[in-house]
């Protein structure tokens, strides 16, 4: 018999009931959050939101099918069903990021976006979080007001939460992640341990353009080159975060970058070095550590399937390489999960493959216990 590998995942989903925020929130606010009608043809739909209303054409049924096989996971909506996948996978704790804050950047209320996001934090804590510390929700905040996420992030540090979830760009209504304005709110985040968890594919959408989640390209290998461009944005936000002196301020602070591959850590840190060394005259602030020492020891990154992955720890001296098993979407390892660890990390040395299934993640997490084979 084939040995199980356990493993921790740094990239993992929930999906929230559809009707979370209108059946949470006071009838004022509730009439503002995403609602859909859908014309009787089944062809388009109408979206509301927040006031503004603009139509779209609905998915096909080849891709709806898609897009339903993303949640056929038993556990993708329900806590107990999940543990048995965990367990039929091997998977011991995983990080969980929410699914209906893909339209926060839709939001332009920011009172509606604050309250609706409370109300999911609320929501996952009681339900998502009584499972911990195998499952760890990350806490969302508003990225359209700062305040806001400053004060919402000092509530979810008060009940418990270790993470939070970022969009690779903040809303577009916002300065970017380089500026000053959110000093306030990553010397919160250090102080209370808390990790930035950046998920990639997470750049704002332009809804009332008509446009679908990740579509920016279309025409030959227009879904391949969709789904490839989806990386780019944890790349970015790394940098920011890099090169305006972020990380560097706030030593403590831990940012993950999940579902991006790993080998992008070393050749970022390598461009941001050679922009430091040729252009350091015109930076302000200046930095107290090269750009590679602030990436190496604040920056995580989360694979599934990626081949040159390992090679980031066992070639390139880059050891936040950890594992992610993406739950329960299509992209991820549901159904195949120890043949994806085995393929992965049979011939690979034991020392680092415990660092990238176990260590690097309870190094994010040192309150979640060592797994069953390593106990
Ligand atoms: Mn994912």
């Amino acid at each position: 018999m084939v040995e199980k590998i356990w493993a921790n995942s740094g990239d993992s989903h929930f999906l929230e009931p559809d009707d979370l925020w209108r059946e949470s929130l006071p009838p004022r606010l509730a009439e503002l959050v995403p609602r859909s009608e859908k014309d009787p043809d089944g062809e388009w739909e109408t979206v509301h939101i927040d006031g503004m209303s603009f139509r779209r054409k609905l998915p096909t049924s080849a891709q709806q099918e898609f897009f339903d096989a993303s949640s056929r996971a038993p556990g993708a909506a329900n806590v107990d069903l999940r543990m048995k996948d965990l367990d039929q996978e091997g998977i011991w704790s995983e990080l969980v990021f929410p699914s209906l804050g893909m339209w926060s950047s839709s939001f332009r209320t920011p009172e509606v976006l604050r309250e609706a996001l409370r109300v999911s934090n609320d929501w996952a804590w009681a339900t998502i979080d009584q499972a911990q510390p195998r499952l760890i929700s990350t806490a969302q905040v508003s990225t359209l007001d700062i305040d806001d996420a400053v004060h919402e992030l000092e509530r979810v540090a008060e009940l418990g939460f270790k993470a939070v979830f970022l969009p690779v760009t903040p809303h577009p209504l916002q300065v970017d992640y380089n500026r000053k304005e959110w000093e306030p709110f990553w010397t919160v985040a250090e102080q209370a341990g808390i990790v930035l968890a950046f998920h990639i594919g997470t750049d704002p959408i332009d809804l009332s353009a008509g446009a679908s989640a990740g579509v920016v390209f279309r025409g030959p290998g227009g879904a391949v080159l969709n789904y490839t461009e989806t990386t780019f944005g944890g790349q970015r936000a790394v940098t920011k975060m890099v090169a305006s002196g972020a990380l560097d301020r706030h030593p403590d602070l831990k940012v993950l970058v999940s579902e991006g591959g790993a080998t992008w850590v070393p050749f970022i840190a390598d461009r941001i070095e050679e922009g430091y060394r040729q252009h350091h005259m015109a930076v302000r602030p200046k930095l107290d550590r090269t750009p590679r020492e602030i990436i190496y020891s604040q920056v995580y990154a989360s694979f599934q399937h990626d081949q040159s992955a390992i090679a980031a720890a066992t070639s390139m001296g880059y050891h936040n390489v950890l594992w992610g098993s993406d739950y329960p979407h299509m992209e991820g390892t549901y159904g195949h999960t120890q043949k994806t660890l085995h393929d992965l990390f049979d011939h690979v040395d034991p020392t680092i493959k415990h660092r990238i299934t176990i260590g690097a993640y309870r190094e994010l997490f040192p309150h979640v216990p060592a797994t069953p084979t390593t106990a």
